[in-house]
């Protein structure tokens, strides 16, 4: 049995139904998403744990509901008296997507605010995953907190796996982005990246070039997801890459690095051979977007 723990925020999704002003309810977030598609990939004996703050009112416990009845563990979920969950709109514009957010007072940017809360959501874990949006959405001093926990957890023996996912707009300043996300890499076994994103915010030249910046920080093992375009990996002191599986039509891509990370992270933990994960990651990917929505 392995135990693993994946930390963030999962909102509130309203999504456009046909007819004007009619919205559907479900439940996202980056982390969220890949611990659904890593509940649905393990084997039973396996357990992915959710943990986040949410509130005590409905709509928190909707959502403890929903990750309940998909098999996420909830017992690390800690709950807020006065917060609630954060929410977003996707907007239909001639066929376009937009979103907007209300997250900005949302109980789970207050989910590393103890260390001791922190040491409990950690306890009896073989695996941590998280975010650049998990630790983006935190104060600065709960980041450090986060980001320390996560090192002794390494240093003890556990496995942390990251997932940079840059959005600048959630951040303080860049700057202050750059410096977080890369002192959360350094404490990570494994870094999942996706080029597009790195090299707009870190200035990569290629996928190599990412895929080495975060090894020389103290990755093991560097993921590079491009897109349609191949994947490069680093892994034990080689650079090698990977062909993205081809599809015919992409309906919608929310979600595409979200999923690669569970196809890759169940398949590694099998000790699969690195080209099988990549392959599991890619494959699960192509299908996603294949259809609407985070959550396929
Ligand atoms: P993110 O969603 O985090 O921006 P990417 O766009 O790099 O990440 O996509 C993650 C993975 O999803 C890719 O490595 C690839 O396996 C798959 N993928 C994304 N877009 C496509 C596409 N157009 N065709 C085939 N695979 C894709």
């Amino acid at each position: 049995m392995t135990q693993i723990v994946v930390i963030g925020e999962a909102m509130v999704e309203m999504a456009p139904c046909e007819g004007v002003g009619i919205y559907k309810i479900g439940f996202a977030g980056d982390t969220m998403n890949t611990a659904w598609y890593l509940k649905k990939l393990l084997a039973k004996a396996d357990r992915v744990d959710f943990l986040t703050s949410v509130g005590t009112d409905i709509v928190s416990n909707q959502m403890v509901s929903f990750l309940d009845s998909s098999g996420i563990g909830t017992s690390r979920i800690l709950r807020h008296p006065k917060l609630s969950i954060g929410l977003y709109m996707i907007q239909l514009d001639n066929g376009e997507r937009s979103f907007n957010y209300w997250r900005g007072e949302s109980a789970a940017r207050t989910l590393a605010n103890s260390t001791s809360n922190l040491s409990c959501g950690l306890k009896g874990a073989d695996i941590v995953y998280f975010s650049g949006i998990t630790l983006a959405i935190l104060p600065e001093s709960d980041r450090r907190r986060l980001i320390e926990a996560l090192r002794n957890f390494r240093t003890l023996g556990g496995k942390v796996v990251f997932d940079p996912n840059l959005r600048p707009q959630l951040w303080e300043s860049t700057g202050i982005m750059i410096s977080a996300v890369t002192e959360a890499a350094a404490v990570s076994n494994i870094v999942l990246p996706s080029y597009e994103d790195e090299a707009a915010w870190f200035g990569d030249a290629n996928p190599a070039d990412t895929a080495e910046r975060y090894q020389r920080g103290g990755a093991e093992t560097v993921i590079v997801k491009n897109g349609s375009g191949p994947i490069s990996a680093w892994n034990t002191g080689e650079l090698s890459h990977y062909e993205a599986i081809s599809v015919s039509q992409v309906v919608d891509t929310t979600a595409a690095g979200d999923s690669f990370n569970a196809g890759f992270l169940a398949s590694h933990m099998t000790a699969a051979p690195l080209e099988l994960s990549i392959n599991a990651g890619a494959r699960l990917a192509s299908q996603v977007i294949q259809s609407r929505g985070a959550l396929v």
